[in-house]
């Protein structure tokens, strides 16, 4: 199931998991999702798009949160629809290499919950749900993913995400956050 392979940026290993088998998917993931941008990150895709020579003006979107722009059809704007793969690949945003696993932060406990999608809505989370020692491969990547981006959000944006339903997702794991700013109530 899992490739196993990694790319390099910005000098650390990041997992390339699932490539190919998320363009095969039909579910279409990369529309309507508005994955989150730290600034960091808007500024690695940026150097990214440079130094690839790939024509992209503005590509991100401002409101409550930075997320990239989307097509007319509700696609992110970083989705090739003829090859059906991400240009940013190496580089993009923390949840699409997170995906098919989600968080949460529970303000309550001050705990940060890991989710992961239904196989009726990601036939790839139902494959790791079963395969324990793919899941757990994975987790580690996505955890670190989160982690980063949860640490290179404002609080206001922060805010906005968790408050975002992600219905066809259920708990899988939790863990304590050393950051309790980021989860004290509005
Ligand atoms: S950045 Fe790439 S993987 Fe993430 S939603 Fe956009 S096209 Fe999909």
């Amino acid at each position: 199931m899992c490739e196993k392979m990694s790319v390099v940026t910005s000098g650390k290993p990041r997992q390339n998991n699932f490539f190919n088998v998320c363009s095969n998917c039909p579910n279409g993931c990369c529309r309507r999702v508005r994955p989150p941008l730290t600034q960091e990150r808007k500024k690695i895709i940026l150097s990214f798009l440079e130094a690839n020579n790939i024509k992209m003006t503005d590509p991100f979107e401002e409101r409550e949160y930075s997320y990239p722009k989307e097509t007319a059809e509700g696609y992110c704007i970083f989705w090739n629809k003829t090859s059906r793969k991400c240009q940013v690949q190496p580089v993009k945003p923390e949840t699409c290499v997170a995906g098919p696993v989600t968080f949460d932060i529970n303000s309550r406990t001050g705990k940060i919950e890991w989710w992961l999608k239904k196989e009726t809505v990601c036939p790839l989370a139902g494959a790791l749900y079963k395969r324990r020692e793919d899941l757990s491969y994975h987790m580690k990547s996505a955890k670190t993913e989160i982690l980063r981006l949860v640490k290179g959000l404002s609080q206001e944006a922060l805010h906005t995400i968790v408050t975002i339903q992600e219905p066809d997702t259920f708990k899988i794991d939790e863990d304590s956050l050393d950051h309790k700013s980021i989860v004290a109530p509005k």
